[in-house]
């Protein structure tokens, strides 16, 4: 994989991941926004928000990012684009279409395999 493809494909995960946090952002808005509470209270402590934020992130979403996090590091230490399990490179194309994809396809396919027996 050439720097400009990886660079492509690290500013496609930069974009996925500020779409995460501004949906979880504008979904914490709403939530605010429809809470009838007086808010007598004064502002809700950033701490607070925080927590709240984070329990409304949903679960995949939440996963999607630790993914998007992983792919980076993974792009920092010079592994990205190779199979986790059997250290191939994995093709352009296919990182392209899953960028956090960690298995070549053959990997991919003997995982499925497995999982599918073991079901
Ligand atoms: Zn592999």
């Amino acid at each position: 994989m050439t720097n400009k493809q990886l660079e492509s494909i690290r500013s496609t995960l930069m974009k996925k991941k500020e779409d995460l946090l501004n949906s979880s952002r504008n979904a914490f808005r709403q939530m605010m926004e429809n809470d009838q509470k007086p808010s007598d209270e004064g502002d809700y402590a950033v701490e607070e928000v925080n927590q709240y934020l984070s329990c409304t992130i949903q679960t995949r979403d939440r996963r999607c990012l630790l993914d998007i996090e992983r792919a980076f590091k993974r792009m920092d230490e010079g592994d990205y684009g190779c199979c986790e399990s059997c250290g191939e490179p994995i093709s352009y194309e296919r990182l392209k279409i899953q960028p956090f994809c960690s298995l070549c396809v053959d990997c991919m396919q003997d995982i499925e395999l497995e999982q599918k027996r073991l079901a």
